[in-house]
Order: C-alpha cells, then sequence, then structure tokens
C-alpha cells in the first residue's frame, strides 16, 4: 500500500533508526557531507540501549573468525579510537588486553586465539604464568599463561557516544529524541522493480527522506521485517549481568578475559577509564528485548567466573549492579561451533530501495562502530550518492571542565569566574554544580538524571546517587524553569517526586 507523506516536515537525504555508539558514530561521520540529516531515537536521551551498559573494551580483533566482517570491522574499528578521542575528547586508554589461562588445557586454547588475531593482522603474544603474575599481581597463581594483545584498550562508552552524537549535531544533523521509528512511508510505484522509501512515519509524526540507516540495536530486525527485508532474521537478546566494585577498596590495572567459551568471551575482571574494576558478563539468551533486570543465578554466576581470575575480590567492595543486552542474531557464522561469533549484517537491503541495515551488531560493537559508520558510507557512494564534502565540517568536539581532573590552581581560577564550579554536588565522585549546568545547556540538553549521570559520572559512587539527586532535580528544575514534579530520572513517566507535601510552596 503507499502512502504519502504527511505535509509540514521537511525532506531530508538520511534518516538514522537508533541513538546508540553506531547512530552516533554514523551521524558524526555523515555530518562531513552536505546532506540533510535527521537522526532519531525513541528515548529521552542518546546512549541508553547496548551501548549504555558493556564492558567498554575495545577489542584488539583476535577473536572474530579471520575473514568475516565482524573481524575486519573489529580490527579497522580499533585503529580509529586514539583519533576519535583526540578529537571528540572522551576517555580511553589503550592499555592492552590479557586472555588468562588456568591449567594446561587453557594453555592450549591460548595457541588458537594467537593464530587468529594473526590471521586478522593483529599482534598478539603469548606470555608465561610467571610474566601474567609478575604484571598484575591480583590475577590467580592458578595461571598457566596468558595471551596479550597491545592494541587492546578501554574507554567511556558513555563518553564517547555522547561526544560523537554531540559533533554530529554541531555539525548540522537534527537530532530527534522520544521519537520512535513505526513504519516506513513508499514511493508511489512509478515502474521501478524495487520498492522505494519515501520516508517514515513516527510517533511525532512522518519524515521524508530517500534513505533510512537502521541503527535500532535490539529492534533492528523489526524495522528490516516491516521494509520486508530478509524475513527469516531475527535478534535475540543476549543478556549480560555486571558488578561494579569501589575503587576505594580494590584497584586494579588489567583487562583481564578468560579463555572464551562457546557462548561468549567470558566473564571478565577489567578496570575502567574511571578506576573503578568492573567483573561480567554473563551470557543468557532472553525474549523481552528491554528487560535489563538483573537475577540472582546470574550474579552467582558471575562472581564465581570472577573467583577464577582473580580469587581476592570481595564482595564487600561491590558498590552497584547492572546488566546490558547484546543484539545476538541468526546471521550467517563463519564458525558454527561458536555461538556469538554470527557475523554483522552491513549491507544495503537487497530487496527494497533506500535502506541500509545495520544489524546484529553484537560484540564487538563498540569497537568496531566508527568503521561500520565508515562503512555505511561506502554504501551509499556504492548506490551512486555523491557526497560533497562541507568546507565548514569541524571534526573537533571541544571538551568541557571536569572539575575533578583540574590541578588546584585551575580549580581556584574556574571558581574565581564561575563560582557554581565551587559547589560540589556529588561527594562521591567530586562533580560540581557547575559541570551540571553546562550540561543541561550543552548542544545536546542534559534535560533527566540519568542524562547528567553518562556527561559527568555523577552518582557512580559509593552512595550510588542518595546524596546529589534532590539537589540535582532542583537544579534540573530551576534551568529547564520546570516544575520539579516533572523532573525525571530517564522521561517515560521516571519521576521522582509524586506530589508536594505539607503545603510546602
Ligand atoms: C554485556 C555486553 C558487553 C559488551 N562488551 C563489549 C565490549 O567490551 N567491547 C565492544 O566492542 N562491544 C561490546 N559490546 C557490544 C556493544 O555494546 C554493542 O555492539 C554496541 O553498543 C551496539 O550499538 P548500537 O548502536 O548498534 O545499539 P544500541 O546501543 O542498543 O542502540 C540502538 C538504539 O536504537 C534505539 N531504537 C530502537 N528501536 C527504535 C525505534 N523504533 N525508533 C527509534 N529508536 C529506536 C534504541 O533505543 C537504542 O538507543 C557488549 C554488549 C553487551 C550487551
Amino acid at each position: 500500500m503507499q502512502a504519502a507523506v504527511s505535509p509540514g516536515h521537511r525532506d531530508y537525504d538520511v534518516i538514522i533508526v537508533g541513538a546508540g555508539v553506531v547512530g552516533a558514530m554514523v551521524a558524526r561521520f555523515l555530518s562531513r557531507f552536505a546532506l540533510d540529516i535527521l537522526w532519531i531515537e525513541k528515548e529521552a536521551d542518546v546512549c541508553t540501549g547496548a551501548t549504555s551498559a558493556n564492558s567498554a573494551v575495545i577489542h584488539g580483533g583476535y577473536d572474530a573468525v579471520p575473514g568475516s566482517l565482524k573481524a575486519e570491522m573489529n580490527v579497522r574499528g580499533n585503529a580509529m579510537w586514539d583519533r576519535l578521542a583526540q578529537e571528540l575528547h572522551f576517555s580511553f586508554d589503550r592499555c592492552g588486553t590479557y586472555v588468562v589461562a588456568v591449567g594446561v588445557e587453557e594453555r592450549q586454547a591460548l595457541e588458537e586465539q594467537a593464530a587468529r588475531g594473526q590471521a586478522n593482522g593483529v599482534p598478539v603474544e603469548i606470555i608465561s604464568g610467571d610474566e601474567m603474575r609478575r604484571r598484575e599481581p591480583f590475577v590467580t597463581p592458578e595461571t598457566s599463561g596468558a595471551l596479550y594483545c597491545p592494541t587492546g584498550g578501554i574507554c567511556d562508552p558513555w563518553g564517547a557516544t555522547i561526544a560523537a552524537a554531540e559533533n554530529a549535531v554541531t555539525n548540522g544533523v537534527t537530532l530527534r529524541r522520544n521519537t520512535r521509528f513505526e513504519d516506513f512511508i513508499w514511493a508511489e510505484v512509478n515502474g521501478r522493480s524495487k520498492r522505494t522509501i519515501a520516508g517514515i512515519r513516527t510517533n511525532q509524526g512522518d519524515f521524508a527522506a530517500r534513505w533510512v540507516i537502521n541503527a535500532a540495536g535490539v529492534h533492528a530486525d523489526t524495522l528490516m521485517h516491516r521494509a520486508g527485508s530478509r524475513p527469516g532474521f531475527k535478534i535475540t537478546p543476549r543478556r549480560g549481568e555486571y558488578y561494579v566494585i569501589d575503587r576505594n577498596q580494590f584497584q586494579m590495572d588489567s583487562v583481564l578475559f578468560p579463555v572464551p567459551t562457546k557462548v561468549s568471551k567470558g566473564i571478565l575482571v577489567t578496570n575502567t577509564v574511571h578506576g573503578n574494576t568492573i567483573v561480567g558478563p554473563n551470557a543468557e539468551e532472553i525474549e523481552d528485548r528491554e528487560d535489563t533486570a538483573v537475577t540472582a543465578p546470574g550474579m552467582h554466576e558471575i562472581w564465581d567466573g570472577a573467583q577464577k581470575l582473580v580469587p581476592s575480590l570481595s564482595q564487600r567492595a561491590i558498590i552497584a549492579l547492572f546488566a546490558g543486552l547484546r543484539p545476538g542474531s541468526n546471521a550467517p557464522s563463519p564458525n558454527p561451533a561458536v555461538a556469538y561469533n554470527k557475523d554483522f549484517v552491513i549491507e544495503i537491503a537487497p530487496e527494497v530501495q533506500g535502506l541500509i541495515n545495520l544489524a546484529g551488531i553484537e560484540s564487538p560493537g563498540l569497537t568496531a562502530a566508527p568503521a561500520i559508520a565508515e562503512r555505511a558510507i561506502e554504501l551509499l557512494r556504492e548506490a551512486g550518492e555523491v557526497l560533497t564534502e562541507k568546507a565548514t565540517w569541524n571534526p573537533e568536539r571541544p571538551a568541557r571542565p571536569v572539575f575533578r581532573h583540574l590541578s588546584r590552581a585551575e580549580q581556584a581560577d574556574l571558581v574565581a569566574r564561575e563560582p557554581s564550579y565551587g559547589r560540589v554536588i556529588c561527594r562521591c565522585e567530586m562533580v560540581t554544580e557547575g559541570e551540571i549546568v553546562a550540561e543541561i545547556h550543552a548542544p545536546i540538553p542534559a534535560d533527566t538524571y540519568d542524562a547528567i549521570k553518562r556527561r559527568t559520572w555523577l552518582g557512580t559512587g559509593r552512595c550510588q546517587g542518595a546524596f546529589d539527586m534532590p539537589r540535582v532535580v532542583e537544579i534540573l528544575a530551576r534551568e529547564l524553569g520546570c516544575d520539579p514534579l516533572t523532573v525525571s530520572k530517564k522521561g517515560n513517566s521516571s519521576e521522582f517526586l509524586v506530589r508536594k507535601t505539607k503545603n510546602a510552596g
């Protein structure tokens, strides 16, 4: 059936659906060209899906099956992170990663990983158990050796995604949050052999475009099926749960993976760019595409897995739990023996005109995201789009002051210029009112509690927001000029306050 785009909306060249790291990198790299781009996200903020809850590892690329799209995107993406971090000003540390073997059998498995790494062109080295213990004193004394990958690293996935998104917006991309893709709009039949996309229908109205880029994470198959593309393709979320360890109780300098299993890369123990250690994830297939609840069996499973690598970890140091959903799929696997190694789907949908699918982007999707964005641009070119670079494109996203990272002298200078930087709102992470206000008025306004948390790291320490939350509600209401009753945790009916009490004014 044909449908017209409702009047009143301007035409776009490209619409991107989904504001995770893949959508953000596509928006940022595509903003370089003279195109009208609309970017939609169903949630109240960018970076709320898989990108908000993962291990934050920039994988070297020794794990993906040689010759697969996943291996190619992993290795190519990995090499792009230094420049991205420099241009966009987010935390990234190319600290190297280890796969730790325990016992003789696992030691042999390292050879297999090393061979894959060499086939993928990734520098890897097998080190002895003694050397591993020398490099990381907390590692299990049972280790029989490790695979070291010097090009692996860790990043701040929230910071990277938000910075890329902000850079896209300042370079002219129109971002609409709280805007849910519902269906495609098709062009009138004009004798072409393929159905042609003319736009999309959303909960906020219709938008016309020649191209739709599907970066919808766990929902990417729904978009594909709406277009009649790959009806047999199915995404099944694979949940991964984590513990966060208080950095004041335990700190470790390494990224430690176990030898992988057939269902996942295994339960790792890793440091983060913020200094906290995280432990996880497990891998459980579930039906519900939004269910990020943690479970008691899952938490036991990951604790046991973590103890295998770092036996001295103590549960008393745990300060938070979280879970993320990998968009696992039934895409063809280059190695059918390994469940988690289904390949990425990065293609122009063959069945229709005007759709690019970036689907089944499970791990290492964070690492691969910038390369996937470049590949999407190559696909547009291959389809005949003439992409003209804008003379005005600015690859830089300026850094904003992070009070806790400044020297005493710099802090004093900043407070003298702007006294709100002298008011500490989050005591555990030392986040000031000035930083919160700057984020509320940033190019992508942080207008919920969680949006401020993702941008400033507030509320992530030992008290998990217990002290800062009422102050943040107050600041949000003041800066947005709204009733505190309407201030929410993450939009979508998650307001903190129910009603005024005691007839307070
Ligand atoms: C437990 C776990 C551990 C991982 N560890 C790593 C790791 O260490 N290193 C690594 O490289 N990768 C890792 N990954 C993989 C990585 O996190 C993902 O590959 C990546 O985040 C996928 O990004 P995305 O943008 O495709 O998806 P998402 O971040 O899920 O973004 C998709 C977005 O689309 C939006 N959306 C969906 N439907 C609609 C609609 N109808 N309308 C509008 N918007 C819509 C969603 O709200 C969401 O914001 C891990 C993943 C998990 C879950």
